[in-house]
């Protein structure tokens, strides 16, 4: 096991939201104690941030491959995934959670090293109800399974029971998460304020989901839907965008997160909703919906929300340690002995968060140094 120095390093204290300065061992794969080491690395004029983690990605869809993969051989949607974990990496996100897209077979490709990539949390497809948003389906053809493929299920369910059986059906593939969406997407244009699913419905995700030591991601723009979404126990809603007072009460009192995902152009009802919740205190943590933007472009969504009212310390928490709570991740998302070692120097020692890209200098990842 190799044990590296980091020498006079500053690091964030994210919970405190201070600067330390103190030297930072890398033990193995965890931040370890003490100051013998195999190497030392000067940190001197550089600040040490956690890995980052992306709570709403989508890894394996690219803008290059666009929506209509489904006339391409299945290999194509992985392989697509491949260069997209490498940039992802070497900007510093160590952690992702996918909104759907990835199967388990990018997870154990990145498991078994065969790619380089964050850890790899995967949710397949979005459960939803007959004409959700995670339904295919067109006027000429009826329904279609545009994926054709085992390992990503039929996201298609009405009725408790049918909920319960998607829940089953995506655990069977190997969901970490389940993904589904209560209201229409602003990208439809349609649905948008509807609530697509019964209270009946979303308890019957959440139960199913918590009976097998998964939990729910819901995808909701209207008020409503959130609302019932984090009533029954959703634990973070996505997008958020026509957030009220009553959704973000609502949040506050079943400890839902939000996950606001502003790098899709924030419209002021968004900025609006974002301010809400921040005042009502719901946790926000950071999640960038990429590829609405190039998966290149991830931290910018750093940089949105600390424009959006969080600052620069807010923003970084959210993209490291509200994270990793959301995720029930307690194994990282702060810098301190025991912690894993995945970690972030940024050239310059000062917070400000609008052009982190250009200021990663080294990115390690489980104690091992990727970049
Ligand atoms: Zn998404």
């Amino acid at each position: 096991m190799t044990r590296t120095l980091l020498r006079s390093a500053a690091f964030l204290d994210v919970a405190a939201g201070e600067i330390v300065h103190d030297d930072v061992l890398i033990d193995g794969d965890v931040i370890g104690s003490g100051t013998q080491a195999d190497e030392t690395v000067d940190c001197r004029g550089t600040l040490l941030v956690p890995g980052f983690i992306d709570c709403h990605t989508h890894v394996a869809l690219t803008q290059a491959l666009g929506n209509d993969s489904i006339d391409l051989p299945r290999s194509v949607r992985p392989l697509s995934a491949v260069p997209v974990l490498r940039t992802l990496l070497g900007l510093g996100v160590t952690t992702v959670r996918d909104a759907w897209g990835a199967d388990a077979g990018l997870r154990l490709a990145v498991e078994r090293g065969w790619i380089d990539g964050p850890q790899l949390l995967i949710s397949l497809r979005q459960v939803c109800t007959t004409g959700g948003i995670g339904d295919h389906w067109t006027p000429a053809t009826g329904p279609y399974n545009g994926y054709s493929d085992p390992s990503m299920p039929n996201p298609v369910f009405d009725g408790p029971d049918g909920a319960r059986a998607a829940v089953r059906r995506m655990v069977q593939a190997g969901a970490d998460w389940i993904k589904a969406t209560i209201t229409g997407s602003i990208v439809a244009g349609t649905g948008v304020h509807d609530v697509q699913f019964t209270p009946e419905e979303m308890q019957a995700l959440v139960s199913e989901a918590a009976s097998r030591r998964r939990n729910v991601m819901v995808h909701a723009h209207g008020a409503r839907g959130a609302e019932l979404a984090a009533r029954c126990g959703a634990r973070s809603i996505e997008h958020g965008v026509y957030l009220d007072e009553a959704a973000v009460a609502a949040m506050v009192e079943h400890d839902t997160y939000y996950v606001p995902t502003l790098s899709a152009k924030g419209s002021p009802e968004h900025l609006r909703s974002v301010r809400l919740a921040l005042e009502a205190g719901v946790p926000i943590a950071m999640g960038s919906d990429n590829p609405v933007t190039p998966h290149a472009n991830v931290l910018n969504e750093i940089t949105l929300l600390a424009q959006a009212g969080l600052g620069s310390v807010g923003a970084l928490r959210a993209a490291t340690l509200n994270a990793a709570q959301l995720l029930q991740l307690d194994d990282r998302g702060e810098i301190a002995v025991g912690k894993r070692a995945d970690l972030v120097l940024l050239d310059g020692d000062d917070l400000a968060v609008d052009n982190l890209a250009s200021r990663i200098k080294a990115v390690w990842r489980n104690g091992k140094r990727f970049r």
